[in-house]
């Protein structure tokens, strides 16, 4: 089976975390904040948090914005669980914005009307979470200026777009939002196994984010609340959980990132390939927007005709030996969150893309001529 996404270890990767292995820290040593400095360096943020996955990273995003019970986060339906999860486990509410059909991102004369609708009522949000879905960055210059207009706190789930650039820069440089998250699980674009990182702008914002990934454990005796007894104390003065990173995993995240300008290109050439192979099929191909370079964590078509079902066209392929996957089975429609009051109709345009939508094989490691063969499978699922 060629899968939709396939990590790419060598031997520069298995080195480094076997130096880690001989050395003194498995875990909270000195790869962890080089893993932190690189990342920051790379994106250009002056902070970054390094935690045991997205999920926990958005978490503590969520904690340092104070987001809590009576509150509110936004985000999409076509997205992984994780980026409306985090509100929950804050006790905040969820609610979404839907989707643009031609970028697959939050549409942003969506995200206007609701803002002012809310605004209305007074039941803004506290936290918005775009997600540049695929790796393809969302329109962050005007959801960023209606974040300022209505008092809005903005999280990037940036999960899918390691390595892509925003007009210029690299996402993860926060110039249109509080905090930048990334994941680092194998089928995303660098990987540590399981990882994540918050970036930040905000060393207030850092700090309360270390906090959170380490049992609230303050060390700096200038933030002491009580007179300490010796140099041994240390002062939880909130609750915190223990999301970090392990030094193995830091070690492996940096070699990574030193390929992954190399990755990204590789996945851009796979996505031009694509194009020119699927011209012609009755099928809509991911879009591009000026000035926007996607990090092509996914390369997603959709069907336009009802017959052959994508359901059809699923086993079909996956028959012929290629994993196809679907992202994602919109969130709302998730049997927790129907409980919460959420149906189908709720986002129709998130429904209609996900009705039709199948995710091809993409990673650094495809071969061109099996890219030619997932081509040939699904023009054959197509008859
Ligand atoms: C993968 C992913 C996450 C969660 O990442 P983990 O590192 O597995 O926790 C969150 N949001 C999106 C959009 C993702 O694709």
């Amino acid at each position: 089976m060629i899968p939709y996404g396939h990590q790419h270890i060598d031997q520069t990767d298995i080195d480094a975390v076997v130096a880690v292995l001989h050395s003194d820290f498995l875990t909270q040593g000195p790869a962890v904040p080089a893993f932190e400095n690189a990342v920051a360096g790379y994106a250009g943020a002056a902070h970054a948090v390094a935690v045991n996955s997205a999920t926990s990273a958005l978490h503590i995003a969520c904690l340092a914005l104070a987001l809590g019970p009576s509150d509110r986060l936004w985000t999409v339906p076509i997205t992984f669980l994780a980026s409306a999860n985090c509100a929950r486990y804050c006790g905040a509410e969820v609610d979404f914005v839907d989707i643009d059909p031609r970028t697959r991102n939050m549409c942003v004369v969506a995200l206007e009307e609701k803002l002012e609708a809310a605004s209305r009522k007074n039941r803004l949000p506290k936290v918005l979470v775009p997600v540049h879905f695929g790796g393809e960055p969302c329109d962050m210059e005007r959801i960023g200026a209606l974040a300022r207009r209505f008092g809005v706190k903005v999280v990037e789930d940036a999960s899918h777009a390691v390595g892509a650039r925003y007009r210029g820069t690299h996402i993860g440089d926060c110039r249109h939002s509080d905090i930048v998250v990334f994941s680092f699980h194998p089928v995303k674009i660098v990987t540590t196994a399981e990882g994540g990182m918050a970036l930040t702008q905000d060393a207030e914002l850092a700090r309360l984010m270390r906090l959170a990934r380490s049992h609230g454990m303050e060390r700096d005796p200038v933030r002491f609340m009580q007179p300490p007894e010796g140099e041994w104390v240390y002062e939880m003065q909130s609750l915190g959980w223990n999301y970090r990173l392990t030094d193995l995993q830091a070690a492996l995240g940096l070699t990574q990132l030193d390929r992954v300008d190399a990755f990204v290109r590789r996945r851009r050439e796979l996505a031009d390939r694509y194009d020119r192979l699927l011209r012609g099929l009755p099928l809509l191909l991911p879009t591009r927007t000026d000035g926007n370079d996607s990090a092509w964590h996914l390369y997603v078509v959709e069907l336009d005709k009802a017959r052959p079902t994508r359901s059809e066209v699923y086993s079909r392929m996956r028959e012929g030996g290629i994993g196809v996957a679907v992202h994602y089975i919109p969130v709302h429609l998730q049997p927790y969150y129907r409980a919460i009051g959420f149906k189908p109709g709720d986002f129709p345009r998130s429904e209609a893309y996900y009705a039709g939508a199948i995710s091809l094989p993409m990673f650094f490691a495809l071969t061109d001529v099996q890219q030619g063969k997932v081509v040939q499978i699904l023009t054959d699922s197509l008859q």
